[in-house]
């Protein structure tokens, strides 16, 4: 996202009201954020939200709350769906619905017509077929650039590709705080480029890149782009057709609050589903599978990608918070996003500054998606600490607490708890 967009979304939403006149570091103060919040009321919508031995919920990003109407809605699938139709549901529904939760995805959040987004494997099964499918359809160029702050699936993945296909990895090292820049990226793609892969939202930095520029950059040098948009699908608007996007995969278990081990989308853009060929063939992925043909036929659209019986179960909450996110608005979810990283920012600096705990994130909202990591050489121990008394953030490598801000499920007092119970701590 460049920058006037970034500002034209932060206008265009609900500012979350002025705040009273307590103290700006007081937990008063807190309290009067969360009561001018507009977005405040729907914290009610998920369980656990009045639970007092979850005293902060800090990690909506690694694996979000559950919605009540998701616990009705898995409840009434087994009873009345799975139950009583049987096997009869696969007809009635079930073997359409990765398309169409993907195209739900694609107009509620992403900026995607219909037709390129399906839902199915994991994120990292997602990746490697799309990357296998990406470096096939650029046989003469023989590398792939990628960044060593990138998510430990992303590389591992691409490091199984290249050792298999023969290609060479380039790495990009951004900065520790930040994110891949346009003129790192410039530097690194040319003649032998055949896929650029990079996360929207970088998982421990929180930084948020410019996909419309770096898009174009791969572009130019002839190459394919994947973004990863695990960190940000469900918390900021994308806008993959118009931002030219090639291809994109995603998480639906953190800020789409589809539960533990919810199966990942997949984002391709109409105009390669022709040309790309993904490598497991399965027979959902097929033309026509229940003709129970010789050979494989891809299918035509994005059902080509993909490959066995697509994980019902797994689907159904995600369906929830998708709903949820199209009544309120993406621009609004990123709006509060903004007001809860910023918040969190004043506080660190007010607080935890002092005692020598780096910020390793972004300072300009405009670069920073739905969290903010900080660093303290004891903070493997602080967060053992926060956990035994109900103060959820997660710690990531080498020294991080990362603050993981779900816009309708996380208030400003939780972060004020937090913040205050690592102070204590340290
Ligand atoms: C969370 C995350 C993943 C997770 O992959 P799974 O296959 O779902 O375990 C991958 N990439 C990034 C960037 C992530 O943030």
């Amino acid at each position: 996202m460049n920058a006037d967009s970034a500002n034209d979304v932060a206008n265009a939403a609900p500012a979350p009201g002025n705040p009273g006149s307590s103290e700006p570091l007081s937990f008063d103060y807190a309290q009067e954020l969360d009561l001018a919040d507009p977005l405040q009321e729907h914290r009610d919508a998920f369980i656990g939200s009045d639970d007092p031995a979850l005293v902060a919920y800090l990690d909506g990003n690694s694996l979000g709350r559950p919605l009540q109407a998701s616990a009705d809605r898995i409840g009434s699938f087994i009873t009345e769906q799975w139950g009583s139709r049987l096997i009869r549901g696969w007809d009635e529904g079930w073997l359409t619905l990765p398309a169409r939760i993907g195209d739900d995805l694609g107009a509620v959040m992403l900026g995607a017509a219909p037709g390129q987004i399906t839902i199915g494997d994991s994120t990292t099964v997602l990746l490697y077929k799309l990357c296998r499918a990406a470096v096939a359809a650029r046989p003469d160029r023989r590398e792939i650039v990628l960044d060593t702050e990138n998510f430990p699936t992303d590389r591992f993945v691409l490091q199984g590709i290249a050792a298999e296909c023969g290609l060479e990895l380039r790495w990009i090292t951004p900065a520790y705080e930040g994110g891949v820049t346009a003129a790192e990226l410039e530097a690194a793609v040319g003649e032998h480029t055949a896929l650029v892969l990079l996360s929207h939202v970088a998982y421990r930095s929180g930084y948020l890149a410019d996909v419309p520029a770096l898009t174009e950059i791969a572009h130019r040098a002839g190459a394919l782009i994947l973004w990863d948009l695990c960190h940000s699908a469900g918390v900021l608007p994308s806008q993959l057709d118009n931002w030219q996007v090639d291809l994109a995969v995603g998480c639906t278990y953190k800020y789409l609050n589809g539960g533990p081990g919810s199966p990942a989308f997949a984002y391709v853009r109409r105009e390669h589903q022709e040309s790309l060929r993904q490598p497991i063939q399965g027979w959902l992925g097929s033309d026509d599978p229940f003709r129970m043909g010789e050979d494989y036929q891809p299918a035509a659209g994005i059902r080509a990608f993909t490959s066995g019986t697509p994980p019902i179960l797994g689907m159904l909450a995600l369906q929830d918070m998708i709903a949820l996110i199209e009544s309120v608005g993406i621009e609004a979810v990123r709006s509060k996003s903004i007001a809860l990283t910023d918040y969190a920012t004043d506080l660190y600096d007010g607080v935890l500054a002092p005692l020598g705990v780096q910020l390793a994130s972004p300072r300009d909202s405009q670069w920073r998606g739905g969290h903010i990591t900080l660093d303290h050489p004891s903070f493997r121990e602080v967060t053992a600490k926060l956990w035994e008394q109900g103060i959820i953030p997660d710690f990531r490598n080498p020294n991080g607490i990362r603050l993981g801000l779900s816009p309708l499920s996380t208030s400003f007092s939780e972060i004020w708890v937090g913040v205050d119970a690592i102070h204590q701590a340290l």
